[in-house]
């Protein structure tokens, strides 16, 4: 069995083929040069400078499972019919069983001077960006999707004078709706963090920024969080099936390839709590999608059916999203004394909620949105 990819998606497909043959060989080839790592605190305690230890596993986790890492290597692409995946290099690997699990891709910054623009995808993203910080002494932050807002907090707190600048009046406001982005820019602006919005960059100098209304703005220091895509190329190549530049899977991760499963970020997977195909760009879900998938390549197919959900920290303040992301119809907002809880409806049924010190309409949640309960008043 070979998984392509070493995040969450591609190492749980792995243990979970491993778990079930102990005797077969299974490979992770990466693109990635590192040792696995976790990915949500890169943007966290780890650019915050409160943690350094984001290593999922040790070598000798790998050894002992007989999963064999193959790191630095880019599959170019998948030849169905030898059953083998092509490396850049012109290598072939030849698969009995394959997942695909290559993750997301950031979205480019299509403006003059992108490049003097930092993101922040991976480990040495995350590295790049903290040693910068450590001269910096303003920063902008472009893009106020969840890792622009955790990103802008953690250097605000270090002491950076921190912008951030959105084409949204408030952050996060296309996906959350407006009470989530209001409540969301006011965590920020209690951070530290200046917000600019909606506006658009249409230069990146290497002191700052140049905004579409002519104005300038300084950044020893420039991220740019500007979102990610799934990156399906390799099941475009092959000719397995995609949508909307996911990989096409059932709710076992199979592919419309024979013994191609795919899961993680670049999945569009059919949840069969939702009844309907579900996006999502979470570690949990990737991880969950993952296990199904390797125990499906392994000849224990499992049915996805958890609920999708993340939790984003901007400084002290934890907010946690549980739901199905996508086609709400209409929002309910509850404030608390210290936080806050928004219901997603839709059809009559909850499906989703955002909650801030609220844990337990989260934990509600979670069987509500499951389980299409009828809202009630
Ligand atoms: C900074 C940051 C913070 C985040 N915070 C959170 C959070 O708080 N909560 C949350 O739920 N989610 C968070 N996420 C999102 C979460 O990390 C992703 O949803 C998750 O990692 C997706 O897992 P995956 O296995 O599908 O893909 P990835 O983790 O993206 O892994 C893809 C792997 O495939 C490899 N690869 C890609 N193409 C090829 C190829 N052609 N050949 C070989 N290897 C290839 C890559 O090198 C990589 O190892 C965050 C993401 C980032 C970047």
């Amino acid at each position: 069995m070979i998984a392509v990819g070493s995040g969450p998606a591609g190492l749980s497909a792995a243990a979970a083929f491993r778990a079930r043959h102990p005797e077969l060989r299974v490979q992770i080839l990466t693109a990635d040069p590192a040792m696995p790592y976790a990915k949500p605190p890169l943007s966290k305690e780890f650019l915050c400078g409160r943690d350094h230890h984001v290593d999922l596993h040790t070598p000798d986790w790998f050894d002992r499972r007989r999963l064999e890492l193959v790191r630095g290597i880019t599959v170019d692409h998948v030849d169905l019919d030898a059953r083998e995946v092509i490396t850049r290099g012109g290598r072939r690997y030849p698969y009995w069983n394959l997942v695909l699990a290559p993750g997301a891709i950031p979205v480019p910054l299509d403006v003059p001077g992108a490049e003097n623009a930092l993101q922040l995808r991976s480990l040495a993203d995350a590295v790049t960006i903290r040693m910068a910080a450590l001269q910096a002494r303003s920063a902008v932050v472009i893009g106020g999707g969840l890792i622009g807002c955790e990103a802008a907090a953690c250097l605000a707190g270090s002491g950076i004078a921190t912008t951030m600048v959105a084409g949204e009046p408030v952050p996060l406001q296309r996906r959350f709706g407006l009470d989530a982005g209001e409540r969301i820019a006011k965590l920020l602006s209690d951070c530290g963090v200046r917000f600019i919005g909606p506006a658009r960059v249409v230069e990146v100098r290497d002191d700052g920024v140049t905004l579409d209304d002519g104005g300038c703005l300084d950044g020893d220091l420039v991220v740019a969080a500007t979102g990610v895509r799934p990156d399906a190329r390799l099941a475009e190549s092959a000719d397995i099936r995609t949508e909307g530049g996911r990989i096409v899977v059932d709710a076992h991760m199979h592919t419309s390839a024979p013994n191609v499963f795919a899961a993680g970020d670049v999945a569009l997977a059919h949840n069969i709590a939702a009844g309907r195909r579900i996006p999502t760009e979470h570690w949990r879900d990737a991880a969950d999608q993952g296990e199904i998938a390797g125990a499906s390549a392994a000849g224990y197919p499992t049915a996805w059916g958890k609920v999708p959900g993340f939790h984003c920290a901007i400084g002290e303040a934890r907010l946690k999203y549980r739901g199905w992301g996508i086609g709400y119809e209409h929002t309910r907002l509850v404030d608390h004394r210290d936080g806050f809880t928004i219901w997603y409806e839709a059809s009559g049924e909850v499906v989703g909620v955002l909650s801030l010190n609220a844990d337990d309409d989260y934990r509600l949640a979670a069987e509500l949105v499951g389980t299409h309960v009828p809202v009630s008043d």
